[in-house]
């Protein structure tokens, strides 16, 4: 699985982070989405992929290897 996020599209909602703290943060001056890990954690997959799903914005792509 790799992760991409779109910055520009992002709307600072946080859904991704409160989903998958390990793989998505907010950066502290604008709240835009930072990704942390381009392959997430094992245990996050599944939030990771519900992310994608909820994401306001479409701001995040995964790409299944
Ligand atoms: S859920 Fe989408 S819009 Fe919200 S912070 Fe994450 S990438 Fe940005």
């Amino acid at each position: 699985m790799k992760i991409s996020v779109d910055t520009e599209k992002c709307v600072a909602s946080g859904q991704c982070v409160l989903l998958a703290p390990e793989t998505f943060d907010q950066n502290e001056e604008d709240g835009t989405v930072v990704l942390l890990a381009e392959e997430p954690p094992a245990g996050e997959r599944d939030a990771a992929r519900q992310a994608e799903l909820t994401c306001p914005a479409a701001a995040i792509r995964l790409a299944e290897a």
